[in-house]
């Protein structure tokens, strides 16, 4: 029997951010990952980032991950989301070549000796006194410490109009369910499902009647050790087409035939990202909603049309597509299905993923409810490190939620049995201002140095760190004198009235300014130049400065209680609701935050705690 430090079931964009991340450890790291399917493919939209989630693949990668080293190998398009609106929510968002993505991970992974990747089918987990045994269908292994990362395999069914077949997604078996592969463990009892649209045959598009929109050169790399515009294969163009009146009532016409609105598919689905047949039954007075047509690749010959995910029979997807402005003559490649999948319960987890009443199982990615490459790459790189640091016996690594997406996640998965599949967004955190992508090694700077690896990223984080300071002093320390050179200097630049003496910082935060392009400027006419992504950062840091530091105050005592440890067992036994005592037994909170994103906690309860528990 072959033994490992650590296994991974699964090789999905969970799975290799967990191996990528433990490997650094020096432990050896074994991918138990499906025939015939590629590590880190893209069953659905080959995009990486968006809205919230670009955010979650800069994280990963100052925190030495590797979904923005894949994604930036293999983006043919490269945009900002968001950006007429504030700098804190905007993000990067790339169209990937989904072969090439694919590739490029198994280069990755193939190129770090200590990871073995074995592509059998796992069909049992069994634990035993210093690990886990587990059976393929033709080997046996044995490992400390098991990170499950089976996205929507677990008893996948696949549905298409009437037609429902077993398969983890199309083209691919399904896996045991989680009672066969490991009965220990803890799934919902509504299972989830997703879906995705037909995938069009290039060619038989009428591009002339779309809105084309270009590749951005000026957006940045995900992957920091990258030039921030350097682009590593040709690029392409996306377009928008939209849904009419006739595609619409096509699908209203065939709700019976509909699996998830004629009773087939019981698994309730993502709510932002629903199915076009959502769209039709939700909002009926609606009928135009953007399709967005992407290439699949540079070489292959789809696309995908987002926002037309469907489960309608095959018939009725080429009729209501065919009304589409520029989709005439489409033709289908691929029919577009819905899958479901079972889930694990994870209130059952700790906050580093671990299933607490089965030391050393992690879980991570889809197959915990989530929907989305970011937050599966996100929960993989946060149960692999602590796979890791466990096996170690080193202190675990936990992100705040005032600092990461991730940290939110995490906190968000744990603290409730999940109703509806979790995706991540903006207004999930409570502290966006400082969220943000430009300053993802500031913030990530703490995690990965607590972590002791050190690499060339490291050096490179550092620099920044180092350069970012400099300027930082050196605004808070420059003046703006009302000279009348200066005061025409102000009114050509459109910075408003320089009246008096004015902090460079105050200039900045003004708000007619640009604080980069100003920031930019006061440097040169200074004569003293930085990297433009130390620039970007600082200058947002100091446009939101007042806003953050007063939100920080607001919520210091709120953070300083949340971060309170609380003994649960403590809380149960005392003078509180059967309900609450239920809730509280059943996800076994470890701090006080998380206590309160416990859905049905009364006031009650809290006041409760935070009186009578909290020292
Ligand atoms: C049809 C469909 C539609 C989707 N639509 C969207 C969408 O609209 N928006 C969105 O953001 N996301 C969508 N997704 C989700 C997206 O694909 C996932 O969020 C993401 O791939 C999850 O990553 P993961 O690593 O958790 O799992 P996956 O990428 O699914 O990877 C799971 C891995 O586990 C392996 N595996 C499973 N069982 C076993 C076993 N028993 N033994 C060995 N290996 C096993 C598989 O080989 C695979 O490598 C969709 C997925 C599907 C299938």
């Amino acid at each position: 029997m072959q033994e490992y430090d650590i296994a991974i079931i699964g090789g999905g964009h969970a799975g290799v951010e967990a191996a990528w991340i433990s490997a650094q450890f020096d432990l050896k790291v074994l991918i138990l990952s499906m025939p015939n399917v590629g590590l880190a493919s893209a069953p659905c939209n080959p995009a990486i980032g968006g809205v919230g989630k670009g955010q979650v693949v800069r994280e990963i990668d100052a925190l030495g991950g590797l979904m923005g080293k894949i994604a930036d190998s293999s983006a043919i398009q490269y945009r900002i989301l968001n950006e007429s609106k504030g700098y804190a929510v905007q993000s990067t968002r790339v169209q990937v070549d989904k072969d090439l993505y694919t590739a490029n991970a198994e280069a990755f992974i193939a190129a770090v000796p200590n990871i073995s990747v074995v592509k059998e089918k796992v069909v049992s987990i069994n634990d035993g006194v210093n690990g886990f045994s587990i059976q393929t269908e033709k080997s046996a292994f044995f490992t400390r410490k098991c990170v499950v990362t089976t996205g929507t395999f677990l008893n996948g069914k696949l549905h298409t109009g009437s037609e429902s077949n077993a398969g983890g997604r199309v083209g691919c078996q399904m896996s045991p369910g989680m009672n066969e592969l490991f009965s220990k463990v803890s799934t919902l009892e509504t299972r989830f499902k997703t879906g995705t649209p037909a995938r069009l045959n290039k060619d038989s598009l009428d591009y002339s009647k779309f809105v084309e929109q270009k590749s951005d050169p000026k957006t940045k790399n995900f992957h920091s050790l990258n030039l921030a515009s350097e682009r590593f294969v040709e690029q392409r163009s996306c377009y928008i087409a939209h849904t009419n009146e006739n595609t619409l009532g096509i699908i209203r016409e065939n709700k019976e035939r509909s699996p998830i609105y004629n009773g087939q598919i019981k698994g309730v689905g993502p709510r932002y990202c629903p199915s076009i047949e959502d769209k039709a039954f939700r909002y009926p007075d609606r009928n135009s909603h953007h399709v967005f047509v992407e290439p699949e690749g540079l070489t292959a010959n789809t696309i995908y049309p987002n926002g037309v995910s469907t489960s309608l029979p095959k018939e009725v997807q080429l009729e209501f597509l065919r009304t589409i402005e520029g989709f005439e003559a489409c033709e289908i490649e691929v029919y577009g299905y819905a899958v479901e999948y079972d889930v694990v319960d994870t209130s059952k987890l700790s906050d580093c993923l671990e299933y607490i009443d089965i030391p050393g199982l992690f879980f991570a990615g889809q197959v915990n409810g989530t929907s989305g490459y970011e937050e599966a790459a996100g929960q993989g790189l946060i149960a692999g490190v602590n796979a890791a640091l466990s096996l170690l016996g080193k202190e675990k690594m936990v992100l705040d939620r005032a600092d990461s997406y991730i940290g939110v996640m995490v906190e968000d998965l744990i603290s409730n049995k999940r109703d509806e599949p979790y995706r991540l967004f903006t207004a999930r955190s409570e502290n966006r201002l400082y969220v943000r992508e430009d300053n993802s090694v500031n913030r990530m700077a703490k995690y990965r140095l607590a972590l002791g690896l050190s690499c060339e990223i490291d050096i490179h984080h550092q620099e920044f760190l180092d350069e970012y300071e400099i300027l930082w002093n050196l605004v808070k320390s420059s003046s703006i004198y009302a000279t009348p050179a200066n005061k025409k200097y102000f009114a050509e630049s459109g910075y408003g009235e320089l009246s008096k003496n004015l902090a460079m910082d105050e200039l900045i935060r003004r708000s007619q300014v640009n604080p980069v392009e100003t920031l930019e400027r006061e440097l040169l006419k200074r004569g003293v130049s930085f990297s433009s992504e130390v620039l970007y950062a600082c200058a947002i840091s100091l446009k939101y400065e007042g806003y953050i530091n007063r939100s920080i105050v607001e919520n210091e005592r709120i953070y300083r209680l949340g971060k309170k440890v609380i003994n649960w067992k403590s809380i149960i036994a005392g003078n509180i609701s059967n309900e609450c005592r239920q809730r509280i037994e059943e996800v076994k909170p470890t701090t006080f935050s998380q206590l309160q994103r416990i859905d049905g906690i009364r006031p009650a309860t809290l006041a409760f705690v935070a009186g009578n528990i909290i020292q």
